[in-house]
């Protein structure tokens, strides 16, 4: 049966090519791969059918910088993977304390950003944090500060000007349930170190670089991760499965 030339045209716009990250990744009992890409164009969500047995298998894995053909049905909605090639890959990213990282900052980049949400920045800077977490020697200070990077780029910004309860200038207390920051008169807890001040009031505005290279000790990140952990569970919804990875959130005094 020979298809009209309007329906042809149709079938072509529903296939289309896309490259992006996978940040996402999930196999069902079916066998089917089911993956969220981060590409610059947003986030896409894509299923192989019956991938797990086929050649998709391997390019469609964690962190993998991959191609994708995706066809788009007319009644489902969730696109359908008919080929995958691998673009790019970063093998360090396997080392245990390296994949954490990594992990980390996938689920938030998965619970900032919006499926459709056009973000070419956020591609930029996510494809940029995973290089940093493999190659640089302290992963988790990349991951702590690309993750207060994209969180300046979705516009969700912790306050550092003023107390988060009562409003007074220059707070520099830990504010252990909003993850911002409070005046002695409303603290309970003792002030944050220089160090620490200084990153939470200039990481979003400072470039990456210049971030990298003055990392606050570590002995000092346990009590950030946990303000990054409290201000993201408070201003964004659904980061339960985030939650889970971020280093030290559980174990601290709340
Ligand atoms: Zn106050």
């Amino acid at each position: 049966m020979a298809l009209s030339r309007s329906k042809m045209a149709l079938m072509r716009h529903r296939t289309a090519n896309r490259s992006g990250i996978v940040i996402r990744r999930r196999v069902t009992p079916a066998g089917d791969i089911l993956v969220t890409l981060l590409t610059p164009q947003g986030k896409l969500k894509a299923i192989a059918r019956g991938g797990v047995k086929g050649p998709l298998s391997s390019s469609l894995n964690l962190f993998h910088h991959v191609g994708v053909q995706v066809y788009q049905g007319p009644h489902n909605d969730l696109a359908s993977i008919k080929q995958a090639v691998l673009e790019g890959a970063l093998p360090k990213l396997a080392e245990p304390e390296r994949y954490a990282f990594a992990h980390l900052i996938a689920e938030f980049a998965d619970a900032l950003f919006q499926e459709g949400e056009f973000s070419e920045q956020a591609f930029e800077l996510f494809a940029g944090a995973l290089r940093g977490i493999s190659h640089q020697q302290d992963a988790e200070w990349v991951a702590l500060v690309m993750s207060y990077k994209l969180l300046g780029l979705a516009g969700i910004l912790p306050q550092t000007a003023r107390c988060a309860r009562c409003g007074n200038p220059d707070p520099i207390h830990p504010d252990p349930l909003g993850g911002q920051l409070l005046c002695g008169n409303c603290a309970a807890l003792p002030p944050y170190p220089p160090e620490s001040l200084d990153f939470l009031r200039g990481a979003v505005r400072r470039t990456v670089r210049a971030n990298i290279e003055s990392p606050v000790p570590a002995d000092q990140r346990p009590a950030l991760w946990r303000a990054l952990e409290r201000f993201v569970s408070v201003q964004i919804g659904n980061v339960q499965s985030w939650r889970q990875l971020v280093p030290y959130a559980e174990a601290g005094q709340i």
